[in-house]
């Protein structure tokens, strides 16, 4: 049982809020937020990687949920079965077609599923303390720190997993993974900064907070990599949340051709 889960997830995302997810969105390419938010245009196709991403999320969550219910990890068949289940699902919908890679099938992506969450099994976070919820829905006002405004719409998001480790409270973000992450990222990614920002809300203060990076390629692995969030860190979070809100607010929509191009569903719209 989740300790936090006051409402579901799907709940809060039918009435009006933003995400991570949105504001990133808006960050890299404000049109192609234009695209998935408002006009809900529909894409030309899915790439893999979210679905292969998605598959292995459901597989680690079905982990943590084990590993609370049980005290035990489960056996590593269950990881399998649940991402095989959850990428066949996603090949099923043909409505979206996906988009591989060359040299890539639905096969060969389960193939790299199965081998990764074998590793995991093996080398993957097990708390020493308890696992205290999984997939835990939050949904926080935001103020906007120069006005102290608070704004329309609720920051909603899930914490991955939150476990006691160390002896702390660590909120667990995970990511699939094809490069190590800089240390840039690991310093300014906003998810550990909003999962920080939300910890209030849900009784837990200062916790911990870590990505679990499950790195794909020829020799898969588990990165456990704590990060560290301020208080400074966290109103530049709400200041460029505000502001990114006011451009939306105002209609900013502009397209920023680049590396996001590459496999961005809404090319065949700009491109006419
Ligand atoms: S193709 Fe490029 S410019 Fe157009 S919406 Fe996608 S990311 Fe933005």
């Amino acid at each position: 049982m989740n300790a936090y889960r006051a409402r579901p997830l799907d709940e809060l995302r039918a009435a009006p809020h933003t995400s991570v997810s949105a504001i990133g969105c808006w960050i890299r390419c404000s049109e192609s937020f234009k695209h998935r938010y408002i006009l809900r245009t529909p894409p030309s196709h899915r790439p893999a990687a979210l679905a292969f991403g998605s598959a292995i999320h459901s597989a680690l969550a079905a982990f943590y949920e084990h590993l609370q219910a049980y005290g035990e990890k489960p056996p590593v068949d269950l990881l399998h079965d649940t991402f095989t289940g959850r990428m066949d699902v996603e090949v099923a919908d043909t409505s979206i077609p996906l988009l591989l890679d060359d040299n890539e099938d639905a096969g060969s992506l389960k193939d790299m599923g199965v081998g990764l969450l074998t590793v995991f099994h093996r080398d993957g976070l097990v708390p020493d303390g308890r696992v205290v919820g999984v997939e835990v829905p939050f949904s926080v006002d935001l103020a906007d720190p120069e006005t102290g405004e608070v704004g329309d719409v609720p920051l909603v998001g899930a914490i991955d997993a939150i476990v006691v480790h160390g002896g702390k409270t660590v909120l667990l973000e995970h990511k699939t993974a094809a490069r190590k992450f800089t240390q840039d990222r690991l310093q300014h990614d906003l998810q550990p900064t909003a999962y920080r920002y939300a910890s209030r809300s849900l009784g837990i203060l200062r916790p911990g907070l870590a990505f679990q990076v499950l790195m794909k390629g020829r020799k898969p692995g588990v990165d456990v990599l704590a990060v560290e969030r301020t208080d400074d860190q966290v109103i530049e979070m709400l200041n460029t949340v505000a502001a990114v809100l006011r451009g939306i607010g105002a209609g900013v929509f502009y397209k920023n051709r680049g590396w996001a191009c590459g496999d961005c569903g809404f090319r065949y719209k700009c491109d006419g």
